[in-house]
């Protein structure tokens, strides 16, 4: 008698290799059902934002053909999860469901429906690791508590264990021929107007994954501790995108960079060393959110709550669109809009200006960029967002704010990066390149600038902001 089919429920893993899932649903010999279900309903107000849908649209296209190419096929429902699967195991008489582990706050009562259904179906339900290097209940500290400081995270990290090494793709995917949606009846693509035309520097999927990091490791892991502060110069892995939707899983990169430092003989230890310690902080922000689940929604410290937030419209509209008048926080919105991506140090710069000199909360900036970043995700943006906002875990202090001229003077030194994104000032010497209004008229007219008219006047003075900020916090704490 022909063996019964196993579903393998693909989530945030939109990979053939290092999917411990797949690999041991291919191992029984059975058919595999390669199921991808697009679910809008269990993530509610957190269903993804309009950049990563981009995303998903063409990760999941590249994972259909790489499926193909093994010999099976990928299916896509849509709608609620529970009910989805509950018809294909009703279709195909599948004897299993095979699943990775998700981390998001709605996941784990998702998973225990889901475990539900299958005893209620007699199927059986088996749940794998995959989207994390380590599962955030095995960090503790030595009181036995989850860690709420990243250094001693990381120390723990680094002690612990090897991480699983990566597993290769099955040979072959018997598949089964089941009915399935068309991925362009999903609408995930943008259309009017088509905001993406400018992401031409993306390749969604697990071969584009795989060329990036390899790219990474061979050309830029070797300036990566140095370089990676400074937005003009390409220095980072930009593996963000494909680590969230799964294209990689964080064992692959884990393991190629410890190769490649092994391999470089001492050279780039240190580099390396910087890599790795990027790679545990998404751990961090996910041992953060698997303990602290309102971590997208609300502040870490309860405190926070009160801070007296200003109503400022105006000013988030002129932040979203990059027309504040100062010119790095303007050219890392516009980079955001054209490219789906953002720099670290500009995320930190942009997310400050926001958050501080506009007194904006938090929350409306994580918005905006879990709908505009194609590496919108909830655990790195809620534990980031929370970090500049001063009120997460072992976040900046407070009274730490940026001065977006000496950051711009400080990573953006001849204006590059400026000129790259705020097109309008491209001609003004670097010595007012990030203050346009100190230069003299005569520079502003030879730059063929004029503030008001060609690029906006300052919407506040920072100073005044920055004392602003603090007076708020005084209050805070006050009321404490
Ligand atoms: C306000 C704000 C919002 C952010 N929102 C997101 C987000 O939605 N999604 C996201 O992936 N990152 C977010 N980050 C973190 C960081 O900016 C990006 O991970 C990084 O810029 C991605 O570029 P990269 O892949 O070239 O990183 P690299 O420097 O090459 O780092 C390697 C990997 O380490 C991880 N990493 C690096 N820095 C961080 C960090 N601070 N927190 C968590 N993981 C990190 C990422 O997975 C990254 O791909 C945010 C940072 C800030 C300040």
């Amino acid at each position: 008698m022909s063996q019964k089919p196993i579903i393998v429920w693909f989530r945030q893993e939109l990979r053939l290799s290092d999917h411990p899932a797949l690999v041991a649903a291919a191992q029984t010999g059975a058919p595999v059902i390669c199921l991808y279900i697009h679910d809008d309903v269990t993530a509610q107000s957190w269903a993804q934002g309009g950049a990563s849908r981009w995303w998903l649209h063409h990760s999941l296209k590249a994972l259909a053909q790489s499926i193909a190419q093994k010999g099976g096929e990928l299916t896509l429902r849509q709608g609620e999860t529970v009910q989805a699967l509950e018809a294909v195991i009703a279709q195909t008489g599948a004897s299993a469901v095979y699943f990775t582990r998700g981390h998001n706050p709605w996941s784990a009562a998702l998973e225990t429906r889901v475990k539900t259904l299958c005893e209620k179906t007699g199927v059986d339900c088996r749940r794998f690791g995959g989207f994390l290097l380590f599962e955030p209940e095995d960090i503790r500290n030595g009181s036995g508590e989850p860690y709420k400081v990243y250094t001693p995270f990381s120390r723990f990290c680094f002690a612990a264990p090897a991480p699983r090494f990566p597993k290769p793709a099955p040979d072959s995917l018997k598949g089964v021929k089941l009915k399935s949606d068309k991925l362009e009846s999903w609408s995930l693509l943008p259309t009017k107007p088509d905001w993406s035309k400018g992401f031409t520097m993306w390749q969604p999927g697990e071969t584009g994954a795989q060329q990036r990091l390899a790219d990474f490791l061979d050309d830029r892991l070797a300036i990566y501790g140095e370089a990676r502060n400074f937005p003009n110069v390409e220095a980072t892995s930009g593996l963000s995108a494909h680590l969230h939707s799964g294209d990689i899983s964080p064992n692959q990169i884990w393991h190629a960079a410890k190769a490649a430092i092994a391999k470089a003989q001492g050279k780039h230890d240190k580099s390396g060393e910087t890599f790795l310690k990027e790679v545990l902080w998404r751990e961090f922000s996910y041992h953060l959110l698997h303990h602290w689940p309102h971590l997208p929604d609300r502040p870490f410290k309860p405190e926070y709550a009160d801070f007296p937030w200003a109503s400022d419209p105006k000013g988030l509209q002129a932040w979203q669109h990059g027309l504040t008048g100062y010119p790095i926080v303007d050219a890392g919105m516009r980079e955001l809009w054209q490219t789906g991506i953002m720099h670290n140090r500009v995320r930190m710069i942009t997310a400050s200006f926001l958050i501080k000199d506009l007194l904006v909360p938090w929350q409306e900036g994580e918005r905006w960029f879990w709908d505009t970043l194609v590496d919108a995700d909830i655990g790195a943006n809620a534990a980031s967002w929370q970090w500049v906002a001063g009120c997460g875990a072992d976040a900046a202090p407070y009274f730490r704010i940026f001065n977006p001229v000496l950051q711009g003077e400080k990573f953006d030194a001849d204006g590059d990066y400026v000129r790259r994104f705020v097109p309008e000032l491209a001609r003004l010497p670097k010595t007012f390149i990030h203050k346009p209004w100190e230069a003299p008229a005569l520079v502003l007219k030879e730059a063929g600038v004029t503030l008001g008219k060609t690029y906006p006047n300052r919407i506040i003075d920072h100073h005044f902001a920055r004392d602003r900020a603090l007076a708020g916090l005084k209050q805070l704490k006050a009321t404490a």
